[in-house]
């Protein structure tokens, strides 16, 4: 198991962490795990079957308070969980978003009859929801965005384009983000967001492969009717609803440390057997500088996500808070990829499906990277965030 210290003082997290790797031994390794992991890399991750197991057990929703259908599990139990579930690489992307976006907007913001159809299908696993939000000309700027959405009685008319919508391809819905009010000062005022089911008609779906092997797609909605009745937060009020909902894309991404942690144990093992020509890995004094910087980084990493947990506990938002995990987490996986390049040499560019690669999964880590430094919003733009609301800091002027 992991090389770093489990945060598990209390003993309530420990029995539950061995109740994760007992279910997730009876459940996932074995049989469903080989069959998972011998699907084509961009397959991987994406497992509804798997969701409805977890949701069966109850283990979908566990930060979520009691009240809404949740487990309302301390942060340690949720770190406790998240670490195991990617210790193990089990599949969980089919019902993340819905899970840590969704579900707690809707939650926050939605109807009481939203509460009872969408709350009860995200926890029992049964929902997937790729995040509609990136135009070709609206990015980091989102509240350029152009998607309109026209009133036509009880209903909304969509027409536009959304971009680099990951899962976007296997999703069965999008949590929209469109322009209600094509007139509003400040542009963000004039936005709303939708639970849009993706099977509707006039809209069409073109997938393409990202350079870390999996897909993302480009939505084009052509006259695409909704009802009222799926508008989260009131109209125009919806960037109040994306805020918040940034916030926790930005906390779940955190969650991708425990990724990291798993590799960067793959590489430490390495390091201590492995040779390149002459040279003893472990005896290398750079070498071991370099893995305890690593390590020390991880550890700084887990604290993060610790605090952002503890702050939605406490009924908060973790805004700054989330942009500094999110920057330094996606920042840590580009060195932890660029150390393989260091370390392992040549070695450290193959990809895990050539046998004599020291640790396959490294040459991946680096290519991946590109999502936690860019997706969800970039290092940049969590600077920005960082230091106007964390720090006090005025606005740049130009
Ligand atoms: C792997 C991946 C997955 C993604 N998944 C999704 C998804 O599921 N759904 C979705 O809607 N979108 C998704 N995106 C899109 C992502 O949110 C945008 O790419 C991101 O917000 C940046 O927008 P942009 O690409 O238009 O770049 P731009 O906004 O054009 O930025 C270009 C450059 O200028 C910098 N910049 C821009 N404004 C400022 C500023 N004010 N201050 C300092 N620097 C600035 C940026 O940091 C960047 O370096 C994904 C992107 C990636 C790479």
């Amino acid at each position: 198991m992991s090389s770093l210290p489990p945060h598990d003082g209390d003993p309530a997290v420990r029995d539950f962490r061995r109740e994760i790797r007992a279910w997730l031994a009876a459940h996932w390794e074995g049989e469903r795990k080989t069959r998972h992991m011998s699907l084509p890399f961009k397959m991987r991750g994406w497992d509804a079957e798997f969701s409805h197991l977890l949701g069966q057990k109850g283990w979908i929703g566990l930060g979520w308070p009691k009240a809404a259908g949740g487990g309302g599990r301390s942060p340690w139990e949720q770190l406790a969980f998240i670490e195991e579930m990617h210790y193990a690489q089990a599949p969980i992307f089919y019902h993340n978003s819905a899970e840590t976006i969704v579900g707690p907007a809707i939650i926050k913001y939605g109807t009481p009859d939203q509460k009872s159809e969408y709350l009860p299908a995200i926890l029992r696993g049964e929902l997937s929801f790729a995040l509609h939000y990136s135009e070709p000309e609206a990015g980091s700027d989102l509240a350029s965005l152009r998607t309109s959405a026209r009133r036509d009685g009880e209903d909304w008319i969509i027409n536009g384009q959304k971009l680099w919508s990951t899962g976007g391809d296997k999703a069965e819905h999008s949590w929209l983000a469109v322009r209600t009010d094509p007139n509003a000062t400040p542009k963000h005022a004039g936005i709303s967001v939708f639970l849009m089911p993706l099977r509707s008609p006039g809209i069409t779906i073109r997938p393409s492969m990202a350079m870390y092997g999996k897909t993302f797609s480009a939505t084009f909605y052509d006259n695409v009717r909704i009802s009222s009745r799926l508008m989260v937060g009131p109209v125009n009020g919806g960037w109040q609803v994306i805020t918040d909902a940034l916030a926790a894309e930005r906390v779940m991404i955190g969650t991708m440390v425990a990724q990291l942690q798993r590799v960067f144990d793959r590489l430490t093992e390495y390091v201590k057997v492995g040779t390149i020509g002459d040279r003893v890995l472990r005896s290398d004094a750079l070498v071991r500088d370099r893995i305890a910087e690593l390590g020390a980084e991880i550890e700084v990493a887990r604290q993060f996500v610790l605090r952002n947990a503890r702050l939605v506990e406490e009924g908060k938002t973790p805004l700054y808070e989330a942009a500094m995990s999110k920057v330094f987490i996606g920042e840590l996986q580009e060195r932890l990829g660029e150390a393989a390049l260091d370390l392992l040499g040549s070695g450290g560019l193959l990809s895990e499906e050539a046998p004599s690669a020291p640790v396959g999964e490294l040459e991946q880590v680096l290519r991946h990277s590109i999502m936690g430094v860019i997706g969800g919003g970039t290092s940049e733009m969590q600077r920005n965030a960082i230091a106007i609301r964390g720090l006090g800091l005025p606005r740049a002027t130009r």
